[in-house]
């Protein structure tokens, strides 16, 4: 089997939905249920309908297109990704796994290979978490990893309700339509960049993903005493921020002892109350962000963090508390869709190496219904969530090939 991906219309394709946004161009601006996003949605749609696929939206708006195989009666295999972004993004964080997927698709219908199983793209619903505070909210759903009461208890920062949200979108229905069972999909593979410099670096054109890393989120609030920065004398200071700072450096020495290399924490907010040069910090909140690709040793670490700000809370006589925002499990990939993935590389003579997925992505959720692994190709300089964010066409044609081949390999009925 030939595999030829048309090279110029997928660039084509990738800048007209990178022209429908809410920035000044090259900059990407989508966020999810805005006009812009619904613009994308029915640009997409028809693009796929074009292409003779059937589609299918759920209550939040997650969007299946469909290739029928002949086996209904087996779950069909999925790829997919998302096409919101960010506020000043780039073109390809997401679209090449919605896009990229349509061509594949595309490209084995033209080989004349005939699928046993269904194949199916699955566009997500807002995989970025700028409006609703939390990511991956139509794979969360669709996996069950966020119920249905998401519908009244997510919140954009402008107090609208995802339930508001979604039916001014045109995505009514009850929210507990959206979950799929365990199964429905036999495998999922998402083509994605990198967001990482180790394949540009490395000059390898595809990365096998064998794991995604499990984010935790929290903040931690010190509280110590204020006053006058000249009134009162050292000894008598209890300061919220020197505490903070204390905890700031043993969280990143906790980490770098964590044993591996994959265990990453970062203090990326610190709100000091209140603020003045001349007065005593009484409050301070920091945002921490502690990721692994093992969740045990993410929560040891994650314990250790704890058990270290109550000894610092003790020496200075502070008060610190953790409210934790989420704790998301890390994801291992399948070594059946794994061995699919190499094959393809193979058959393409296409260079690979494994890789860990370091940010978040639908394939996390998807991973708890189906059997799931990622194709990471390079980024340059491994910068996303940028307007320069650019990968080459040529590494983009490499993955939809590898994706293609993977979907074939997936699709037949063993
Ligand atoms: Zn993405």
């Amino acid at each position: 089997m030939k595999i030829e991906v048309d090279a110029e219309r997928l660039a084509r394709e990738i800048d007209e939905l990178a022209a429908i946004t809410d920035a000044e161009p090259p900059a990407v601006t989508r966020v999810v249920f805005t006009e812009q996003d619904l613009r994308a949605r029915a640009w997409l749609k028809e693009r796929c309908s074009d292409a003779g696929l059937t589609i299918r939206e759920d209550a939040v708006g997650n969007t299946f297109i469909r290739w029928e195989g002949p086996r209904s009666d087996l779950p069909p295999v999925a790829t997919g990704s998302h096409i919101d972004a960010i506020p000043n993004a780039g073109k390809f964080d997401g679209v090449v796994g919605v896009l990229g997927g349509l061509e594949a698709i595309r490209a084995l219908r033209r080989s004349g290979f005939v699928p046993e199983r269904s194949i199916e793209l699955i566009q997500f619903t807002a995989e970025e978490p700028t409006r609703f505070g939390v990511g991956c909210i139509g794979s969360r759903l669709l996996s069950g990893a966020l119920g249905p009461d998401a519908d009244d208890a997510l919140r954009a920062s402008d107090g609208e309700s995802l339930r508001t949200a979604r039916t001014r979108a045109g995505f009514t229905g009850e929210l507990e339509t959206v979950r799929l069972p365990h199964g429905r999909y036999a495998a999922f593979v998402e083509l994605h960049i990198e967001q990482g410099p180790i394949l540009e670096r490395e000059g390898i054109p595809i990365g096998i993903v064998t794991n995604i890393v499990g984010p935790a989120s929290f903040f931690i609030t010190v509280e110590g005493l204020g006053g006058h920065a000249g009134g009162v004398l050292m000894p008598e200071r209890h300061d919220a921020l020197c505490g903070a700072a204390e905890l700031i450096v043993k969280i990143e020495a906790l980490v770098q002892g964590s044993g591996s290399t994959d265990t990453v924490a970062t203090v990326g907010i610190c709100e000091v109350h209140p603020g003045a040069i001349n007065s005593i910090p009484s409050r301070v909140r920091l945002g921490v962000d502690l990721r692994d690709t093992d969740g045990k040793r993410r929560d040891r670490v994650l314990g250790e963090i704890q058990s270290a700000a109550q000894e610092i809370a003790q020496q200075r006589k502070l008060q610190i508390s953790t409210q934790m925002l989420n704790a998301d499990e890390p994801a291992a990939s399948s070594p059946e869709v794994l061995a699919a993935i190499a094959r393809g590389c193979q058959e393409e003579g296409l260079q690979s190496r494994r890789i860990v997925a370091r940010a978040y992505h639908d394939s996390s959720f998807m991973a708890l219904i189906a059997l799931m692994a990622m194709i990471f190709i390079p980024c340059r300089k491994g910068v996303s969530h940028r307007p320069d964010e650019y990968a080459a066409l040529e590494h983009i044609v490499g993955g939809v090939k590898v994706l293609a081949r993977t979907l074939a390999e997936l699709s037949s009925a063993h």
